[in-house]
């Protein structure tokens, strides 16, 4: 079977591995049809996020088709198609037990993509209660947005909204930045998205729910959506991760910021505005308890058009052509300016039909 390794910052090699089977009573080995490229595969990539241990496959928002069951597996048969939550927990420790399994502390070996094989490859097994399947009229491309929204819903049940004429701004309009959109516009907010890329944004407007608008920066948002230069600031998610200094004196006062994106930087803040303020300055990531079955049926009853933020699928050979496509530029070995309208990139181990 091909997998796509990890070796080192922009070392990745397509190779044969042998296929993966079941070993445990409780396995699934599911033959992977899609898998979208995240802003966490890109950052172990261009090395900004270097947790990935080396000879690892990466990839971990996936779908495909069961071919394999241990006998003690009921929930799923050879044949089904699914969705993998490839975000495993041991259930028993502290973290798990207090509601914050994403920071199970039991992860290390268990993380797909990560520290455990994943799922940019033919074959990806995992255990039975880790795999969900999909009813007929989700497709699987459709289903591996579940991950990526399941970190959205996350971040979204952090944020309490003073009221839902709460002025909401999202930054970015990647995939989280449009999921977060849509999250955010389902609790009754209506986010305006800031993107500065002329190509995401184009992209963008195309998949934005009904009275979302999508501008060129912060200033343009105020006066289009608010007719007002100085429309404060209620809640500001930021998928770029780095606008903390620049938006947190512009928060208004009760309002909140929630960081979902990877890069490191460092900030300095005046401290005295968090209490003068009762501001919320918030972080978020991966799945929580509970958010991978939300996000799915949100995705099963059609509540969020995810399909739409699908802009390209690849087959797993022109992985070089996918990333690039979301500006990390593997064979250059750096980031690139986007240059064509692009959101969600799936990769197709089985080929792009
Ligand atoms: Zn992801
Ligand atoms: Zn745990």
């Amino acid at each position: 079977m091909k997998a796509l390794k990890y070796h080192g910052a922009w070392e990745l090699e397509l190779r044969e591995v042998p296929d993966l089977h079941v070993v445990g009573p409780d396995d699934v080995v599911v033959e992977i049809r899609f898998c979208g490229i995240c802003g966490t595969d890109v950052g172990i990539v261009s090395g900004s996020y270097p947790v990935a241990v080396p000879g690892v496959t990466i990839g971990h928002e996936a779908a495909g088709i069961v071919v394999e069951v241990g006998p003690e597996v009921t929930n799923v048969e050879v044949g089904d198609r699914v969705v993998i939550d490839p975000t495993p927990y041991c259930g028993t420790c502290r973290m798990c037990r207090t509601g914050r399994t994403n920071h199970c502390v039991n992860k290390a070996g268990t993380e797909s993509g990560v520290s455990y094989d994943g799922a940019f490859a033919s074959r990806y097994r995992t255990t039975s209660s880790f795999v969900y399947r999909l009813p007929d009229h989700v497709t699987l491309e459709q289903a591996t947005l579940t991950e990526p929204l399941s970190c959205v819903l996350g971040g979204v049940h952090q944020i309490h909204p003073p009221t839902l004429a709460a002025n909401t701004f999202v930054f970015g309009a990647g995939p989280l930045g449009l999921l977060y959109t849509w999250a955010l516009w389902l609790q009754g907010l209506t986010p305006v998205v800031v993107e500065r890329s002329p190509e995401r944004l184009k992209f963008a407007a195309g998949c934005l729910p009904e009275n979302v608008e999508v501008h060129c920066d912060l200033q343009a948002a105020r006066e289009g959506r608010f007719r007002d230069a100085k429309a404060p600031i209620d809640i500001a998610v930021d998928t770029t991760s780095v606008l903390l200094e620049e938006l947190y004196p512009q928060i208004a006062c009760g309002g909140t910021y929630l960081s979902v994106g990877l890069k490191s930087r460092q900030f300095s803040l005046d401290g005295m505005l968090l209490a003068d303020r009762s501001l919320s300055v918030l972080g978020s990531i991966d799945s929580r308890s509970g958010s991978f079955q939300e996000s799915f049926h949100l995705i099963v009853s059609g509540r969020i058009p995810v399909e739409k933020l699908v802009s390209h699928v690849l087959p797993l050979e022109e992985y070089h052509s996918g990333f690039a496509e979301i500006g990390c530029d593997i064979r250059a070995r750096n980031m690139a300016p986007i240059v064509s309208p692009s959101c969600k990139v799936l990769l197709a181990p089985e080929g792009a039909r």
